[in-house]
């Protein structure tokens, strides 16, 4: 049955639409036709990624009148599984991190996704001179890294930039390849960051579900269907603004036209927000504009290389270079692991992800051969198909995931997802600290928007 859209005591949108109806015996103005809403729903959902999919789902399945404005021509955002390499390169979010009681897991299980661990350690580290390192080293220049984690948290109490955190307490580590290459595959990776930018309090305090991390061997994506089934999803429609009135409704406008709703729930990338891609009328409140300001929105380069023969160990899940620039090819991933495929997709990190967009195709492409050719030795061919990402260059997405910048705190990320005005409702990755940065922290951020409509923003 269908629930009441809110329990507002005084619908003004409601009663205008009614007393326009009683007026249209009378002759209407221009202005009258041209603004004639498109659309009058409970909710619009601004955003077809995997928050503002689960929120229409939520809402709809609650009874909620629901229609989602998508600028893209396709739904996903930063989940987007290609197949031209006949095997599943995500452009986007690759892994489930941590899948134990993470409510993806069961989403992609519910939509028959087959998952499989890449293990962590099965790596293969090569230095710049093409000679593979000791196990035993890695695992000691590790355990180094956690410890000078443990001690920059125990010893400021000021948040600063991560790189002058690492330099006072410990000045040769950047210096060390295997230390920085360990910064950069590990921490500006998992952060989203580079180095110079991550807060050395909150880089690492967010939460985190259990269990080794997985893939979707046959297409993260597969999990949208489920969430998008039997939705009122307008693609194509970039939404230029959002006119708001406190409790009483607003009106969204895109392609021209002007949508009408009760609530929006905007799960526009953070990147969006701060370029000012949707026009908020009244701008939104202060705090909610410094938070946005404050938080950071890194980037992360992937480029799926194919080639006719593997000329790697094909049991190993990843492979890493030290001794270049911070970030340079921080990882190749093997595909021969979980398909029958020769592909390696390299991921660039930290100040050296936007460096390596910036390339051509073909530049980039022969930037990671220079790499794979210092580890596997110059005879390895050149690849027969490459695709690279540019995710800072996508206009609905302006980068890949946001990050605790020095100078941002978790509360900055957690009240983005109040309610303004009684009406507007943000919500996406950037709007849960704990869970920020991921696929699951979108998901959650969905349901959270969902339930605060549905308990009248309380
Ligand atoms: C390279 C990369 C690697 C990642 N790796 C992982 C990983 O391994 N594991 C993991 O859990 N997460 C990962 N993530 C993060 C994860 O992809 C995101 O956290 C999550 O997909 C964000 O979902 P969202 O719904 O918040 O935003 P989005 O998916 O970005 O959805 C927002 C939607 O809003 C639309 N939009 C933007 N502007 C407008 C407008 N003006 N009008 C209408 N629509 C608009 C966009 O087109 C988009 O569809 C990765 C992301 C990237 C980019």
């Amino acid at each position: 049955m269908r629930k009441p859209a809110h329990a507002l005591p005084f619908d003004r949108r409601r009663f205008l639409r009614l007393t326009a109806a009683s007026a249209l015996t009378a002759p209407l103005s221009g202005a009258g036709l041209a603004r004639a809403a498109a659309a009058d729903v409970d909710v619009i959902v601004i955003g077809a990624g995997v928050a503002g999919l689960t929120a229409a789902r939520q809402l709809t399945d609650l009874g909620y009148e629901v229609l989602v404005l998508e600028a893209a021509n396709r739904i996903g955002g930063r989940l987007q599984t290609d197949w031209s390499l006949d095997a599943p390169f995500e452009l986007g979010a690759g892994w489930i991190h941590g899948p134990k009681g993470n409510p993806v897991t069961e989403l992609v299980s519910a939509a028959g996704g087959e998952t499989f661990v890449t293990q962590d350690d099965s790596l293969l580290v090569i230095s710049g001179d093409g000679n593979p390192l000791k196990d035993e080293l890695i695992e000691r220049k590790e355990k180094q890294l956690a410890a000078l984690y443990q001690r920059i948290d125990a010893t400021f109490d000021t948040d600063q930039p991560l790189t002058s955190a690492i330099t006072q307490l410990a000045p040769k580590a950047l210096a060390d390849p295997v230390t920085a290459w360990m910064m950069s595959a590990y921490t500006e990776f998992d952060a989203g960051g580079p180095l110079e930018s991550l807060s050395a309090y909150y880089f690492d305090e967010d939460a985190a579900f259990d269990g080794a991390n997985v893939i979707v061997s046959n297409g993260y994506d597969r999990l949208l269907g489920p969430l998008a089934a039997g939705l009122d999803i307008r693609l194509g429609h970039p939404v230029d603004s959002v006119s708001y009135e406190k409790g009483d409704g607003a009106t969204v406008r895109a392609n021209g036209l002007d949508f009408e709703a009760d609530f929006v729930v905007c799960t526009c990338p953070l990147g969006v927000l701060q370029t000012g891609g949707i026009r908020f009328d009244p701008p939104l409140p202060k705090k909610y504009r410094s938070a946005i300001s404050r938080i950071g929105m890194g980037n992360v380069t992937k480029l799926a290389l194919k080639f006719a023969i593997p000329f790697w160990p094909i049991e190993t899940q990843y492979f890493g270079l030290t001794g270049g620039p911070m970030g340079r090819w921080a990882s190749f991933m093997n595909y021969r692991t979980f398909s029958n495929q020769n592909i390696l997709v390299g991921i660039s990190v930290g100040a050296y992800a936007p460096r390596a967009e910036a390339m051509s195709d073909a530049e980039m492409t022969a930037d990671a051969m220079r790499a794979l050719r210092t580890m596997f030795g110059e005879s390895a061919p050149d690849p027969v198909a490459a695709i690279p990402t540019r995710w800072s260059k996508n206009p609905w997405s302006h980068g890949a995931y946001s990050y605790a910048k020095v100078g941002s705190k978790p509360a900055d990320f957690d009240m983005l997802a109040e309610p303004v005005a009684g009406t507007l409702l943000l919500a996406g990755e950037h709007t849960l600290f704990d869970y920020h940065a991921t696929v699951h922290g979108a998901h959650l951020s969905g349901l959270e928007a969902a339930r605060r409509i549905d308990n009248d923003l309380a």
